[in-house]
């Protein structure tokens, strides 16, 4: 569920817009919202030609506007930003946008409305229109909203709302779907009685789902309450999903309990805070410059509270200009890292700037110009030493932890240190499993674990690498149930297919080494296959095999000849036995069974043992067989280092106990 918010200079068409895009006025509402639960001041919603449903939160008035815009600040995925083409840009166009830009709102449509009012012919309206698409891209320039596509729309004749619509549903397309992180927070926005029903909460939901039957808190007061119904878009739901406008109907609470701003939460899921480290910037356009101790009014989600500004870092902020301030708040509020806010002067009212929320928890009241703090809120706004090494670590795929270390630009022991927690909560992957070799290990504690010169990667990575590897080893045995696994060389040029380049033989061999590790697969020779994989041969093969056997049985040193066995059991099946030792191919053509081939082996040790050397004639005659067969086996035992030639005598190159 996805929600939009209108914005822009007064009277330039919102609301009449909102309405031809919906059919339903916004303001007509407001006299209905005693009674029906799910419509809010200014909150209807609409169906794209998709068939997704999305909500729109319109905004009247300049004061309104920053309330509802920061009531649903994180749920809005996009804006819907209205410029009339006969008054084109406006005071508040800059101001809304300003604030837009500040909530890193940045997706959007513009929607140059009342071209029915401008020039007197195609000619000159057309001009007009261009003159002020241009202004509007100038304004645009360089905030969230830069390059946003502008669409000419008249609510009155209807000229431009499909397209209108459609442009939506494209710019909706591209920003993601809000994620369910299982800790639910809904910044209350609106409370109201529902006769028959009890207390009645709106807002947009954000980070999670909420289910009726559900134990609440509504904080920063302790609160507690129970879910008995849930509503979006006027329907009833049981559960409400993340980034939806939602009314929730609460039993045990009475409506003077809970104050817009209020957040509904899970018990135990949030803490409330009075005190704020953020990154904040006050907007060109400020009338004078931030100082300290200056008083000023925080909106952060739908709260709004007194906030006492301490700049950290420097004496005073002029307009323009960016800075870390901490925030000390006459209430507590619910924060989480990363939420954005605006600052206000409280009177005469005017919008200072806004930013981001960087510790919503800090140890305590900071020094005022200390650079260890400020270093340390510098780290924390580019994220937790752990996102980034992660976010680095997706992004590469594959990497040395030496690389990752310096790629980071952490100090060295921070981003070390963030490594090995990625690697106890399982998220970085050390590829490089020869404990033994690890030359300087990450530290101490971590020895035998992580080594700097090991090559890691992250866990969906890895995931998804083994997953291929066993995926082509199954696949192997299902084509071929006659081998007894896939030659590794194959399996490397098979995955290459897939990872290209990307797949080094030492990533390979490192893959390998941890799935036979890990007990995924299994490896002997050159063969790798999955653990517990047996031929099995057909009811026909095995007769045939028997058949073959006994012929083996009846003459063990004279038996039957490649070609004959192919001829029996044919290629699949007898190169099965090989593998299976079965049968042991002295290629090209001769052949013994496994237990024979070793009875000989034995027996002419033995004999070498008490001859001191022996010729071909000789383990001939011994056996009773043929020349044929005794050549190929005598230059075995050479290949084999058991024996030794010289001219037409062998004697043992070592003692082979056999
Ligand atoms: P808001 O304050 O931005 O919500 O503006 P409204 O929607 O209340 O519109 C202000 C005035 O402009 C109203 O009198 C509307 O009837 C008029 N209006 C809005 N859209 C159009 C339009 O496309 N064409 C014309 N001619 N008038 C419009």
């Amino acid at each position: 569920m996805r929600v939009i918010g209108t914005a822009g200079h007064v009277d330039h068409g919102k609301s009449t817009l909102v309405e031809a895009l919906t059919g339903t006025n916004p303001d007509r509402l407001k006299e209905e919202r005693e009674r029906e639960m799910t419509i809010d001041l200014g909150f209807v919603w609409m169906s794209l030609p998709s068939g997704e449903e999305i909500g729109i939160i319109d905004v009247p008035g300049h004061r309104d506007f920053i309330e509802n815009m920061l009531a649903g600040v994180g749920g809005i995925d996009a804006a819907l930003f209205v410029v009339a083409a006969d008054e084109g840009v406006m005071p508040q166009t800059r101001e809304h946008l300003a604030i837009l830009d500040l909530l890193s709102i940045n997706s959007g449509v513009i929607a140059l409305t009342k071209v029915d009012l401008v020039g007197e012919d195609e000619t000159s309206r057309f001009e007009w229109l261009t003159l002020v698409e241009e202004e509007i891209r100038q304004v645009l320039a360089g905030t969230t909203l830069n390059g946003a596509p502008i669409v000419r729309v008249s609510a009155r004749s209807r000229f431009g709302i499909s397209e209108l619509i459609q442009s939506i549903e494209t710019c909706l397309k591209e920003c993601p779907q809000r994620p369910d992180l299982g800790r639910p927070r809904l910044p209350v926005d609106r409370i109201f009685i529902m006769p028959g029903f009890g207390t009645v909460v709106t807002g947009t939901l954000l980070d999670g789902h909420l289910m009726v039957g559900e134990e609440v808190q509504i904080l920063p007061k302790d609160t507690r309450g129970r879910i008995r119904g849930l509503q979006t878009h006027k329907q009833k739901e049981d559960i409400a999903t993340p980034g939806s406008r939602t009314a929730v109907n609460i039993s045990g609470v009475n409506v003077d309990q809970i104050n817009r701003g209020n957040v509904i939460a899970h018990p135990g899921d949030y803490v409330p805070t009075r005190r704020l480290d953020v990154y904040f910037r006050l907007l060109r356009e400020a009338s004078q410059s931030l100082v300290h101790n200056l008083k000023t009014k925080l909106y952060l989600g739908s709260a709004e509270v007194v906030a006492r500004v301490r700049l950290l870092g420097t004496e005073k902020l002029d307009p323009g200009e960016e800075a870390w301030l901490q925030l000390e708040l006459e209430d507590p509020v619910v924060a989480v890292k990363d939420d954005r806010f605006i600052l206000r002067r409280p009177s005469p009212g005017e919008t200072l700037g806004g930013g981001i929320i960087v510790d919503p928890h800090p140890e305590g009241r900071h020094k005022r110009f200390n650079s260890k703090n400020l270093n340390h809120l510098n780290a924390l706004k580019k994220g937790s030493p752990q996102d980034i090494v992660l976010h680095l670590l997706i992004g590469q795929g594959v990497v040395k932890i030496n690389d990752l270390v310096t790629q980071s630009n952490l100090d060295k022991e921070i981003a070390t240190a963030a490594i090995i927690d990625l690697y106890r909560a399982g998220q970085l992957v050390n590829l490089d499993t020869e404990i033994s070799q690890k030359s300087s290990s990450v530290q101490d504690h971590a020895k035998f674990i992580l080594g700097m010169d090991d090559v890691v990667t992250s866990k969906g990575f890895w995931e998804q690498l083994a997953d291929h590897f066993i995926n082509e080893v199954k696949n192997y045995h299902i084509i071929f149930p006659l081998r007894r696994g896939i030659p590794r060389e194959e399996l490397k040029s098979r995955l290459k297919g897939v990872y290209k380049n990307q797949l080094t033989t030492a990533l390979y061999n490192s893959a390998i080494h941890k799935l036979i590790e890990e007990g995924f697969l299994s490896e002997s020779g050159s063969m790798v296959f999955i653990p517990g994989f047996t031929i099995e041969f057909s009811l026909d093969q095995k007769d045939q095999i028997k058949a073959l056997l006994t012929r083996f049985t009846s003459s063990p040193y004279a038996p039957p000849t490649a070609k004959e066995c192919l001829a029996l059991i044919g290629e699949e099946v007898f190169n099965a036995l090989v593998e299976l030792e079965k049968l042991v191919f002295l290629p090209p053509d001769v052949v013994f069974r496994k237990e024979d081939y070793d009875q000989m082996v034995s027996q002419v040790i033995q004999l070498i043992d008490k001859h001191g050397e022996i010729t071909a004639a000789q383990v001939r005659d011994y056996f009773n067989t043929s020349r044929r067969y005794v050549l190929a086996f005598l230059e075995h035992l050479d290949a084999r280092g058991i024996t030794i030639r010289n001219g037409d005598f062998r004697k043992l190159k070592k003692i082979v106990k056999n």
